[in-house]
């Protein structure tokens, strides 16, 4: 077995059935996803929307591809015929252009809205009241080729366990606010993504139905190229 293969194995003994991990294999080469591939992990993560479109090309077509980084609108267009989920919505006139884009595709493409929760200032994503400005405008009424299916965050980076697990709770009340007022309806609005190598323990306790893991499945990284 390789080592690859027995963190998965060793990960999942810790990861509840109803929760699903995205293995991040952003800076690795196609030849390591496949490793994980062939180990059985079927989701992966990446930040780069050129990075992911070249393994994407030369990978196994059964690969659910979901796009975790900050997305400008430009690179839209090559995500979207292939990608399952983007997790890192952060504006409305990025759903926007995912929603045009998606309807030239003919397709509906997965969203999540990212969340600002952590105290840094450097992270993307809305506050509440900009959520909530946006899925009351009259233009979200109109985007029919996307779909909101639920949230996700990032909690600072920092030993302090209380602030990550206060941000992850503050992120669960932000879905159950948005379910009860809006997607009470919607079965698909059910995903909180949150937790990484270094919290997903804590995330998984605070009610994370995805969680997001690179350096505990393919070791630390360095960058494949200057992006
Ligand atoms: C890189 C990254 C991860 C994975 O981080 P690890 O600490 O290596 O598990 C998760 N989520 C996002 C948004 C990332 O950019």
């Amino acid at each position: 077995m390789n080592i690859i293969e027995e963190n998965i194995i060793q990960l999942q003994k810790n990861i509840p059935a109803n929760v699903k991990l995205i293995a991040v294999s952003k800076f690795k080469p196609a030849s390591v996803v496949k490793e994980a591939y062939l180990a059985g992990q079927y989701d992966f993560g990446e930040n780069k929307a050129q990075e992911m479109t070249e393994k994407y090309q030369s990978l196994p077509k059964d690969i659910q591809w979901h796009f975790i980084g900050h997305l400008q609108t430009n690179k839209v267009k090559y995500i979207i015929p292939y990608v399952t989920m983007i997790h890192s919505v952060d504006s409305m006139k990025l759903l926007g252009e995912i929603n045009s884009l998606s309807e030239k595709n003919k397709r509906i493409v997965d969203c999540l809205i990212q969340f600002h929760i952590a105290t840094e200032e450097s992270k993307f994503g809305f506050s509440f009241d900009e959520v909530e400005t946006m899925l009351e405008s009259s233009e979200f009424q109109l985007w029919k080729n996307i779909r909101i299916c639920g949230v996700m965050g990032m909690a600072t980076f920092s030993d302090n366990q209380n602030l990550i697990r206060s941000e992850f709770k503050t992120l669960k009340k932000y879905f159950l606010t948005l379910k009860n007022h809006y997607f009470t309806d919607q079965s698909s609005f059910k995903e909180i993504s949150m937790g990484m190598t270094d919290d997903y323990l804590i995330a998984i306790d605070e009610g994370a139905t995805m969680i997001r893991i690179g350096s505990a499945i393919f070791g630390s990284r360095t960058p494949l190229k200057n992006a």
